[in-house]
């Protein structure tokens, strides 16, 4: 397998996507390389030898299933961070690293989001060869919205976890369509006998993904009543996307309290804009919000991060598409 080193694309931030883009790759090269060797799932029938598949491992629920997406029957994509878990304050098992170092491809979503990468990095470095692919590179990050809705870095942090911008670019439909892209770049460049299957993978989704986009467009153009409130903020860049204000109760780590001026704060907003719902979080638990809701007299409904789709959704059927759907719905409730 060819792979192309390439460094000092790690700072590069752009929206513009129009030609020339390359994904950001991180080749770690190290002179001993064994063959994967992970087990193979799946059995049963397949279209190519899953000894010839690709293996790739992708952090949290959407990095899997767009890196699914766009590799088709091409490769084997692991997930990495289970289900249930909470992925901000995901840190990697030993296990975990062995299972990245026998990887060819690397995905996760930014250094904001996955704070551990950068340090694991440095150990897969010693221990193989891995490409890596960030996929939200080719994307601005912005500061968090706090509950209030003012810009400012996400101060609760006592440990690593903490984010000074916001890392939830997958949460919109058009931003996600980016990081497709840039993953189907990463596949392209350490397999590009293949490429064209990659392309068309990657466009095939890229045109669900906007309708999607179509959809939350036409459902929020006329609304009069903008904001909604939610205990996670995991919905800021759809918020910008489709000229909404999100407000948050817990800010963008799903590990923060808020204090009570910050609550005093939210439940007036709630009654001045006569918003009659707030939103808690699908997969964490959603206790602030509950508590809100109660002292301000409003429904509670749920938003889904995807951060983290149980085995349960999975086997229900759900995936991006649905579950952004899902979201659709439930937001219809306060932008009306
Ligand atoms: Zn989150």
């Amino acid at each position: 397998m060819i792979i192309i080193k390439k460094k000092g694309d790690v700072l590069k931030k752009t929206r513009i996507l129009t030609g020339g883009l390359l994904a950001f790759i991180v080749v770690l090269l190290v002179a001993c390389t064994t063959p994967t060797n992970n087990e193979q799932s799946n059995s049963g029938v397949d279209e190519v030898p899953p000894s010839d598949k690709l293996q790739v491992t992708a952090t949290f629920y959407p990095m899997y299933e767009f890196a699914s997406r766009v590799a088709g029957e091409l490769a084997e994509v692991e997930l990495l961070v289970p289900a249930g878990t909470d992925t901000h304050g995901y840190e990697p098992s030993a296990r975990d690293i062995a299972q990245l170092s026998e990887a060819d491809l690397f995905v996760y979503n930014s250094p904001e989001m996955e704070t551990w990468v950068p340090t694991v990095l440095d150990v897969l470095s010693e221990n193989g060869e891995v490409a890596v692919v960030e996929a939200a590179s080719q994307i601005t990050l912005e500061e968090p919205v706090d509950g209030s809705g003012h810009h400012g870095g996400d101060e609760h942090g006592e440990d690593d976890h903490h984010h000074d911008l916001d890392p939830h670019v997958w949460l919109d439909p058009v931003l996600a369509q980016f990081e497709v892209q840039t993953i189907k770049d990463a596949f392209v460049e350490i397999d590009p006998d293949n490429r064209e299957i990659y392309e068309e993978n990657a466009a095939e989704f890229i045109g669900e993904l906007n309708q999607i986009h179509s959809d939350f467009q036409e459902a929020f153009s006329g609304a009069q009543q903008r904001i909604f409130v939610t205990q996670h903020a995991a919905f800021g860049y759809l918020a910008s996307r489709y000229n909404l204000l999100q407000l948050s109760i817990a800010g963008i780590s799903t590990e923060n309290e808020p204090s009570p001026a910050q609550m005093a704060q939210i439940e007036q907003m709630i009654q001045r804009h006569s918003i009659p719902v707030i939103y808690k979080n699908t997969d964490s638990a959603g206790t602030i919000a509950d508590t809100l809701a109660q002292e301000a007299g409003v429904e509670v409904a749920e938003l889904h991060s995807l951060e983290g789709v149980t085995d349960e959704e999975r086997d229900a059927g759900e995936n991006y598409l649905t579950i952004m759907r899902k979201n659709l719905e439930a937001l219809k409730r306060s932008i009306q």
